[in-house]
């Protein structure tokens, strides 16, 4: 089985698409962006997939890959057009190259005119293809900045993407309009800059004319690109080998979900005890209740928590609790809010709590 996943970075408007092979639980990322590393590897852990591999359509001008953060924590091996120039990479991509997931692989296409490197990637059954800036839904990508060519983009749509089967699902690299996936079929009826019976002269006076804005992050992304993503040198060395971490909270062991909240286990809690605050947002009756609470949790019920937070310390990090970890979720989302910077959710709550064994004020046994 396949495990496919289509992840959005909003402000650049990228897609980044997981792919799995669900029996061997190998995955690859394509196009994955720097700053949704750590969203990207909470999902790959959740669904139990070890990245073996990213991949990049080309060279982007938008944002910055991951490719790079993303090798420094699974390992994963970087692979890129080899036209683009890109240092720093594990595998140089072109026309026909094959990459092996599991028991799944992707077909390399080069698809140039976007950029010199653009590559196009099919799936072993044809049923989807990853058409990078080449052929986007209704539209195509730029020609007008790094080395765009309005002729050998017209000739990539028509002889590697045109050719592929009717019904293949095209996702590209980006989206302004929120649509999600084309087909083949469709493109070549209805795209109205390189569809139907429009020539490459016809599509290189649309093309010469689509008046955009140069692209904001250009200059700091295309250089970071040809480096797959690392950091410069000198911000490198003045970090030190935490650098691919530093945004990470360090006060506890402490795991990102993909639901975008800091989550601590029981034993992770039991070993930072006495340097947290643990905030218990049940109701009152429950706090009392069967379940009982752990020594030394303040009680502040979820409903009251956003103008009870003065009272707590700002000092310390909080790990919020509930019954099963539910309630206290929210608690750190409304914690964050109210300016808590450490702050982190009890995974599984009070019931996972007392079913690995750890203390119990109160309660019933
Ligand atoms: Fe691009």
């Amino acid at each position: 089985m396949l495990v496919f996943r289509q992840l959005f970075d909003p402000p650049s408007s990228t897609y980044t698409y997981l792919l799995g092979d669900r029996p061997s639980g190998q995955a690859v990322l394509i196009d994955p962006v720097f700053e949704q590393v750590r969203r990207d590897v909470a999902l790959l852990g959740e669904l139990g997939l070890k990245l073996v591999a990213t991949l990049e359509t080309h060279v982007h001008a938008d944002h910055v890959t991951g490719a790079w953060l993303l090798k420094q924590r699974t390992g994963s091996r970087i692979m890129v057009g080899k036209a683009s120039g890109a240092v720093g990479v594990d595998r140089h991509l072109s026309q026909d190259d094959v990459v092996q997931f599991g028991g799944r692989r992707l077909m390399v296409r080069a698809t140039p005119g976007h950029t010199n490197s653009c590559l196009t990637y099919v799936l072993d059954d044809r049923s989807m293809a990853f058409t990078g800036d080449c052929l986007l839904i209704r539209g195509a990508g730029r020609t007008d900045f790094q080395e765009g060519d309005t002729a050998a983009m017209y000739r990539s749509i028509h002889e590697q993407i045109f050719t592929l089967p009717d019904d293949c699902l095209l996702y590209p690299a980006h989206d302004y309009r929120g649509l999600t996936v084309t087909s083949v079929a469709e493109e070549r009826r209805f795209n109205p800059r390189i569809g139907g019976e429009i020539s490459l002269g016809d599509f290189t006076g649309y093309m010469k004319n689509l008046r955009l804005a140069h692209p904001k992050m250009i200059d700091i992304a295309v250089p970071a690109n040809l480096r797959c993503g690392r950091p410069e040198i000198d911000e490198a060395a003045e970090s030190g080998p935490a650098d691919a971490t530093r945004l990470d909270p360090s006060w506890a062991p402490l795991r990102y979900s993909f639901a975008g909240v800091w989550e601590i286990d029981p034993h992770g809690l039991e070993e930072t005890a006495g340097v947290v605050q643990i905030l218990d947002v049940r109701e009152p009756e429950e706090f009392t209740g069967p379940l009982g609470h752990i020594q030394d949790a303040r009680l502040i019920p979820l409903g009251e928590l956003a103008e009870r937070a003065g009272e707590l310390s700002r000092d310390r990090p909080i790990v919020a609790v509930c019954r099963a970890g539910g309630r206290s979720a929210q608690a750190t989302v409304i914690l964050q809010q109210a300016g808590f910077k450490e702050v982190a959710n009890l995974t599984g709550g009070m019931l996972r709590w007392r079913a690995e064994g750890h203390p119990v004020e109160g309660g019933s046994t």
